[in-house]
């Protein structure tokens, strides 16, 4: 059959962590669960507040069951998108509103939704590197172009001449995704400023518009007194990209939301756009009965101390073994150099003492692998031998 040859191929490829987590199982079947490092998946280790489950439970017991499962608007219930509002404003004092925000399937649903409502055929996004593999999926999907910036290599903050560099009058948009995945980084405020700089003097001189798409599914997962500067704040023409999968550990339940900036040129236009492309994606009427459970719970979140627990052993025991990291502010992401400058290299490595880790060329940088810590304490713990193992094939130290 003549189908569309870019989604089958699409489908038909197999996502390297996907494969790693496969391997992980079958290998758990031969020698043991407890012998099998797994740091594929970038799966929340940590419980939802008690208080999802205790809303869902009320939501069950006492609403009537057609309204909490029926449809609510096609941009999400009204009540929802006000206590959201009130939410951002609060916290960020941005002053938007109810009919500036469309609830999602989470982040990927946003970002794809936002992407196809303001692309038009062949206009580029620049991403930064390291980048969420999926952007290219969601753009090229959306007709853009894909335009890679380069960071910094000795912090892994944006590489501001390099992203001047990039933008041209094709230039639509670019996002911007702190804290990292990969990387762990949270972009500071310096770096935030200097790139809404760049993009205001570029529009300038191109006489264009460039929006700054903000995905931010690991906002609040942030260790010690870090600051992760609200965007809205910074650049008019800014759309966040919500999404509750890793604030609240809700990942298989498929909840975000887009929220625009009040100060978006033909915000009305925009907001009429992102709801069009919601439509022509099927992204109408986000999960009903967990739009209502967010609502209750938007001032909850995880349990940090456990990913930053996480985060100092695995950190200061491969520092000590001599592999070079960066030190990650946020998200439970550890993006590690290639004692030989070879991902793959150091994947196959690792995966001979079964230390399952994803190799990140096609994050748009070469030689990084990344080690996803939101995973069990133990784990880690069994897994510094092995490591050690690793560190001794590389002659570290
Ligand atoms: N953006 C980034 C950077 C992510 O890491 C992820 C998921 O891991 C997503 C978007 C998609 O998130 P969601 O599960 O909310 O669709």
């Amino acid at each position: 059959m003549n189908i569309n040859k870019k989604m089958l191929e699409l489908g038909s490829k197999r996502s390297i962590i996907r494969e790693i987590f496969e391997f992980g199982k079958i290998r758990a079947s031969e020698i043991g669960k407890e012998n099998v490092y797994d740091f594929s998946l970038g799966n929340p280790s940590v419980k939802p507040p008690k208080k999802v489950d205790e809303t869902i439970v009320s939501l069950v017991n006492n609403c009537n069951s057609t309204a909490l499962h029926g449809y609510t608007s096609a941009t999400g219930d009204l009540e929802v998108r006000k206590a959201i509002t009130n939410n951002i404003n609060k916290r960020f004092n941005v002053g938007i509103n109810e009919n500036l925000i469309y609830m999602t399937c989470g982040a990927a649903a946003s970002l794809s939704i936002t992407l196809r409502a303001i692309l038009n055929e062949d206009e580029e996004v620049i991403v930064f590197a390291p980048f969420f593999t999926e952007y290219r999926v969601f753009i090229e999907s959306a007709f853009g172009k894909v335009v890679v910036s380069n960071p910094l290599e000795k912090d892994f903050q944006i590489d501001l001449a390099d992203f001047e560099s990039k933008i041209t009058p094709k230039t639509k948009a670019i996002i911007l995704n702190s804290p990292n995945n990969p990387s762990g980084v949270v972009y500071n405020e310096q770096t935030i400023k200097g790139v809404c700089q760049i993009l205001n003097k570029k529009s300038k001189e191109f006489g264009t518009e460039i929006v700054l798409i903000s995905d931010e599914p690991y906002r609040e997962l942030v260790y010690g007194d870090i600051n992760v500067p609200y965007l809205m704040n910074y650049y008019n023409n800014c759309i966040v990209c919500y999404s509750f999968s890793k604030s609240l550990s809700l990942p298989g339940e498929r909840i975000g939301y887009i929220a625009i900036s009040p100060k978006l040129t033909e915000v009305k236009n925009v907001y009429n756009a992102i709801c069009g492309a919601g439509r022509a994606l099927g992204y109408v009427c986000a999960p009903s009965m967990f739009q209502k459970v967010i609502k209750e719970c938007l001032d909850c979140s995880v349990d940090i101390e456990s990913y930053k627990k996480n985060r100092d052993l695995l950190y200061n025991s491969l520092v000590k073994l001599g592999f070079n990291c960066i030190k990650p502010d946020g998200a439970f992401y550890l993006f590690v150099k290639s004692p030989s400058n070879d991902a793959f290299d150091m994947y196959e490595k690792a995966k001979q003492f079964n230390i399952l880790i994803v190799p990140c060329d096609d994050f748009g940088i070469k030689g990084y692998c990344r080690i996803s810590y939101c995973v069990a304490y133990d784990m880690i713990e069994r897994s510094i031998p092995a490591f050690e193992k690793l560190a001794k094939v590389y002659k570290l130290n």
